[in-house]
């Protein structure tokens, strides 16, 4: 800047042929603006192979500089981000502008490789990633299902279906922790048919012995699987293969995945609907949004999140919304369900309420089909002495 403009341009002109000039052939270098370059280096076999690469920088950066009749000595901070499955570009570049400014802060002339974490985040999620597809392949993949009690004759009248891994080396895995990954892709999709037609024929099973009693099986499924991969086709084969009756099957979507549909998605709910399969909004009270997209959506059930029921009778502002989510749901028209219900407590404040259905640890923890028989054997169908 003291030497005038024309001198800062020849300085970044310098620059950007010497970052230029230790790169390697399929790399790039641009200007961000300002004094920022930006560097990537696509076809890293593992992140240690851009410390060479930020070493040659910093010393080509480092030789003296002559411009106008000036020897200036240069420095440069970098900061390297690593990237991986789900990785954007918004990201890198931020997980690149933060390890700068440690760099900035550690001293003149450093490198900082993001943080650890992030990378180990992302070889996780390659690792998981790679492992899902194999699960698929291999039939590592389970179902479990937690039943739903009708609180009127205190019948299951439902169950849900929830997604196990059945990891070879770590165990039973829950979504938790490989669900994010296999929807920050588009393996969701064929891992979404298959809880789909594993549940339906569940659910044809339970059909075939508790007839009219028999509970509905319902499906959690991902927006990505709405819209532009034909729930309604995938929903409608199901359907035909296993024999369920449509009415026995229900989809789960949550709150925060519908408000990101877009119309194809909500022809393709609708769809769903029109084939006699009811739909839920999951986690329902989540969203932070309006809610009018209500009226425009063919739902038949809301799910009110756990978080709410968490706080029942203890915390003042899950009590209120609790119950005046359960009237705005009957005042839809709408059958409301409460997750997570884990005392008694919370399950005498939902009955007083109103509530049609609950679901939780109370009653019974989600289990293998087998599992769960003695416990549908008792609670399916008109109770005793009715
Ligand atoms: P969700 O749909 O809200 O499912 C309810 C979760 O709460 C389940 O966790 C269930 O085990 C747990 N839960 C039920 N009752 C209680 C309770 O009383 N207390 C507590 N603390 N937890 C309770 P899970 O099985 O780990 O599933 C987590 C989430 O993963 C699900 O949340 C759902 O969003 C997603 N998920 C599960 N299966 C599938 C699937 O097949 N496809 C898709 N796309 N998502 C799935
Ligand atoms: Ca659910
Ligand atoms: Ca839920």
């Amino acid at each position: 800047d003291s030497l005038g403009h024309s001198a800062g341009d020849e300085v970044l002109v310098e620059v950007a042929r010497r970052v230029g000039s230790v790169l390697r052939g399929g790399d790039l270098a641009a200007r961000l603006g300002g004094d920022e370059l930006v560097v990537a280096c696509a076809d890293l076999s593992s992140p240690a192979e851009v410390e060479p690469i930020a070493q040659r920088i910093l010393e080509a950066i480092a030789l003296p500089l002559l411009v106008a009749d000036h020897v200036l000595h240069l420095t440069v901070s970098i900061g390297v981000a690593t990237g991986g499955v789900g990785a954007t570009a918004l990201r890198l570049v931020r997980d690149a502008d933060r390890a700068m400014y440690r760099a900035k802060r550690g001293g003149k002339a450093r490198y900082e490789v993001g943080d650890d974490s992030l990378a180990a985040l992302a070889i996780r999620q390659i690792e998981v990633y790679d492992g899902l597809h194999r699960a698929l392949e291999e039939d590592q993949l389970r179902l479990v299902y937690q039943p739903v009690v009708d609180l009127v004759s205190d019948r299951v009248v439902a169950v849900e279906a929830l997604l196990r891994w059945e990891h070879p080396e770590r165990g039973l895995l829950a979504p938790g922790e490989f669900i994010d990954v296999a929807e920050s892709r588009e393996l969701i999709v064929p891992m979404g048919r298959w809880v789909l037609a594993q549940a339906a024929r569940q659910g044809a099973l339970w059909a075939e012995r508790y007839g009219d009693a028999a509970p509905q099986m319902w499906v959690n499924v991902s927006d990505r699987q709405v819209g532009r991969h034909d729930l309604a086709g995938a929903v409608r084969e199901v359907l035909e293969e296993s024999g369920l009756p449509a009415r026995l099957l229900g989809i789960e979507l949550t709150e925060r995945q519908l408000m990101r549909t877009g119309d194809s998605a909500r022809a393709d709910l609708r769809a769903v609907r029109d084939l006699g399969v009811p739909l839920a909004i999951d986690d329902f009270g989540t969203g932070h949004t309006g809610i009018e997209y209500l009226r425009e959506l063919p739902v038949a059930v809301l799910k009110i999140d756990r978080s709410f029921v968490e706080g029942l009778g203890t915390d003042r502002t899950s009590t209120a919304l609790t119950d005046a989510l359960i009237t705005l749901g009957h005042g839809l028209g709408l059958t409301v369900t409460a997750e997570g219900v884990e005392t008694e407590g919370q399950l005498a404040m939902l009955r007083g309420w109103g509530c049609d259905r609950v679901q939780g640890y109370l009653l019974s923890r989600p289990r293998s089909a087998e599992d769960l028989e003695p416990y549908l054997a008792e609670r399916v169908g008109p109770g005793p002495g009715r």
